[in-house]
């Protein structure tokens, strides 16, 4: 797979927007639409995969690295990655550890990325890379640097971090759910406490990835799904086949995503531009 288009967006074979069709997956997914759940939830039960590597939130705002191999499982990981970072060592060690011979790998773009050149330049890694059959990337404008985010919620707003229960993204601003109530900052505050990589980070989409997934604040309950290659488009066609997923066309919400890269790249250039 070449990773770089001719766009800020990468490859592109095919644009949707999609729904899982199970009711729990929408239930539990009620935001994104569930697409990504539905798909793999589809990639396990046919047997193409024997397991999928992601993150799970564990306390307040930190994750770990799991593998699930049932939808049950699959639903259990459900959480915000925008500030969840299990390292991708971390990843590729749970994937040698169970032993998954063809797995699915759930990341950010800079994982897709390590995860994208181990399978298609296997020099050093080549009895890991092989067994990697699809990466989706999920969209991703940073992941916070925790200590210093939380403190600063301690300090500013009062809030403690085994109060948070989830963090959802807007347009403008950060929601930060607790038992309580709903915080709501707004975005360019929070941008303060981003990871130092992430402020240099150019890939909003993953373009290393087989599909990329996210969502776009004009199609709420929907997911928005890139296909890159061969291999993502049958993965979500046959899930489409199957029944698993509900997919319309997507291409009409393009401008929006493109939009979000844009502001990635204007930020990365500007902050690498004070650092160099
Ligand atoms: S902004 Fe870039 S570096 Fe930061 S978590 Fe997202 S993909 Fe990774």
């Amino acid at each position: 797979m070449m990773p770089f288009g001719e766009s800020l967006l990468g490859q592109i074979r095919a644009v949707y927007l999609g729904r899982g069709t199970d009711k729990e997956i929408l239930r539990r997914k009620v935001a994104s639409g569930g697409a990504v759940t539905a798909m793999l939830t589809y990639a396990l039960e046919k047997g193409l995969i024997d397991g999928i590597v992601t993150s799970k939130r564990t306390k307040g705002l930190e994750g770990e690295a799991v593998v699930a191999r049932t939808k049950e499982e699959l639903l259990e990981t459900a959480g915000n990655r925008w500030s969840i970072v299990p390292f991708a060592a971390r990843i590729k060690a749970k994937i040698e550890e169970e032993d998954l011979k063809k797995v699915a790998v759930v990341c950010l773009p800079c994982q897709a990325q390590f995860f994208g050149q181990m399978r298609d330049f296997p020099i050093l890694e080549a009895d890991f890379g092989n067994r990697i059959r699809y990466i989706v990337s999920l969209f991703c404008m940073g992941t916070f640097a925790f200590e210093a985010f939380l403190n600063y919620l301690r300090v500013k707003y009062g809030v403690r971090a085994e109060e948070i229960v989830d963090i959802k993204l807007t347009r403008d601003f950060l929601e930060i759910h607790r038992e309580s109530g709903v915080l709501t900052i707004p975005l360019r505050e929070a941008f303060s406490y981003l990871q130092t990589g992430c402020l240099v980070c150019s890939d909003y989409t993953g373009v290393w990835s087989d599909i990329s997934a996210g969502f776009v604040e004009s199609e709420p309950g929907w997911t928005v799904i890139i296909t890159r290659n061969q291999r993502g488009e049958e993965l979500v066609r046959g899930a489409e086949n199957d029944g698993y997923l509900e997919l319309r066309d997507g291409s009409h919400v393009l401008g929006e995503v493109l939009k979000g890269a844009r502001e990635k790249l204007a930020r990365a250039q500007r902050n690498m531009a004070q650092l160099l």
